[in-house]
């Protein structure tokens, strides 16, 4: 077969949907309309010359079942959850109960308005009531704002948080926040926006913070530690405590980067392990939908001494039982979103606790037990850059396959044949060439054991054949791309 005839077979694999302007043949319709029998409109007369035009160049000319399969197929394309397993590590793509949508919409939730009378928005503020009890009762933290919109915005807010708590009590905000080289680069981000400087502190042998590195820079002016538990390596910190122990001697505070809660949620309370601030990403950890974007909720919780410090409104209940929404806080840290934050999120991630209860226990371990599945599958095969146990997810890397010149973006782009959505690639930054896979809860043995196949056979195929490792994706219509052009510069109109 000729290219072009492969590439014309191949608009029936629905991955390699054709545009619609390359099915166009000339003079095909997708509707016949019957004769008029009144005379027709002059749209040169009714909208004025310069807004009609005789013809328009390359209009797609096609039958209406080729305009309802073209879209039913790139309806097929976005990856999602609901269409396999989403292994992208940090990230926590777990499956979206129905049920928690089905709450979402339900009248009286999906209708409400913001700017209600507080006397009909008493069922909103119960469920928002409901939610921070269940965050506090699973964070073991005494006080939290359900406000901010996404992970990075709880950080902001912690930090802002931890910020007002040392200027009031200590007199001034102190100047650095130590963040180890394994986080999220939202941490620096977060903590830069806040006004403090950086300082890196490093990674032991084990993948854990540098105990000594961190005694030696927890100096006079370090305001925080931005830990992340368990770390994005999937290791646990195991000397939290102690950690929290040496910042609070030294008048510091210890903030958690809570994303990685399905690592803990219903098994430990970081409360109880010594944290002053944390935020969590209800739109990982408790199954609210996201990617692409948003919306999401990144509710900060803390310990009681910065209770006076959170972010208006907070959420207040009377004697006779009846909430309102307290504004007036006078070392309250202000707003920090509109309208007391991502309603429908939130609702979502009550739903979620709600149904499992203390089946949450059960998820967590779930996560646990899939993630090191996982491991000990492709043990052997990746090279495994930490030894200690994981958690909720591992980190190979590509060192092994390197040696064919095979990276890990190759290797990510090869799962795509497989009919896998790639794992995390190049973060953690610490480890050069990471593989970072995160199964979650929600799949299967059976889902976890293709997973393990596929990767398994990308790793023969790195030692036996790596030119087609390195050319894949094979199965869609477009293999790479220059990712940054495509953000940055998109071309979005076809030209013939
Ligand atoms: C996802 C994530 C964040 C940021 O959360 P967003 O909601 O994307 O802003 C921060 N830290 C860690 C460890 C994460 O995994």
């Amino acid at each position: 077969m000729s290219d072009e005839n492969i590439r014309k077979a191949r608009t029936h694999v629905s991955q390699s949907e054709a545009l619609i302007f390359e099915r166009s043949s000339p003079g095909k319709r997708g509707s016949d309309l019957a004769p008029l029998d009144v005379p027709p409109a002059d749209p040169r007369r009714d909208l004025g010359p310069d807004l009609v035009r005789d013809d328009v160049e390359g209009f797609p000319e096609v039958s209406e079942i080729e305009v309802i399969r073209h879209f039913t197929r790139l309806s097929t394309w976005n990856y999602a959850i609901d269409c396999g397993m989403y292994p992208l590590g940090s990230c926590t793509m777990k499956y979206n109960p129905r049920v928690n949508e089905y709450v979402a919409r339900l009248e009286g939730l999906a209708t409400e308005h913001p700017y209600q009378p507080l006397e009909l928005s008493q069922g909103c503020l119960r469920i928002l009531r409901d939610l921070e009890k269940a965050l506090l009762a699973i964070t073991g933290m005494d006080a939290v704002t359900i406000e901010p919109a996404a992970g990075a915005q709880g950080e902001l807010t912690g930090l802002l948080l931890i910020h007002a708590y040392l200027q009031d009590t200590q007199g001034q905000p102190r100047k650095k926040v130590l963040i180890p080289d394994s986080a999220h680069g939202t941490n620096p981000a977060s903590a830069a926006l806040t006004g403090y400087e950086v300082q890196n502190i490093r990674s032991d042998a084990s993948g854990q913070i540098d105990f000594d590195e961190l005694r030696r820079l927890a100096t006079e002016d370090v305001a925080a530690l931005m830990l992340t538990n368990p770390n994005t390596l999937g290791v646990f910190e195991e000397r939290m405590a102690e950690i929290a122990a040496l910042l609070h001697e030294r008048g510091a505070l210890l903030y958690m980067d809570g994303a990685n809660m399905n690592a803990l949620a219903g098994v430990a309370r970081p409360g109880d392990l010594g944290v002053d601030v944390m935020h969590l990403n209800l739109h990982k950890t408790f199954s609210t939908p996201h990617g692409g974007g948003g919306p999401g909720a990144g509710p900060v919780a803390v310990k009681q001494k910065l209770e006076p410090y959170l972010p208006v409104p907070v959420l207040a209940e009377d004697s006779e039982g009846g909430f309102r929404l307290e504004v007036v806080r006078p070392k309250s840290v202000g707003r920090v979103k509109a309208f007391g934050g991502n309603f429908g999120v939130l609702v979502r991630a009550l739903a979620y606790i709600l149904a499992y209860g203390p089946g949450i226990r059960q998820a967590t371990e779930d996560a646990v037990l899939n993630a090191n599945y996982i491991r000990k599958g492709l043990e052997g095969i990746y090279e495994l850059p930490y030894a200690s146990p994981s958690m909720h997810e591992v980190v190979f890397s590509d060192a092994r396959q390197k040696k064919n010149e095979v990276s890990t973006i190759d290797i990510a782009k090869r799962l795509i044949d497989y009919g896998f959505h790639p794992y995390t690639t190049a973060f953690p930054l610490i480890v050069h060439g990471a593989m970072m896979i995160e199964p979650t809860e929600s799949e299967s043995k059976e889902e976890c054991d293709l997973f393990i196949d596929a990767l398994r056979s990308i790793a023969g195929e790195a030692a036996t054949n790596p030119a087609l490792v390195k050319s894949a994706p094979h199965t869609t219509r477009v293999g790479r791309l220059d990712e940054v052009a495509a953000a940055r510069k998109p071309v979005l109109r076809w030209k013939a």
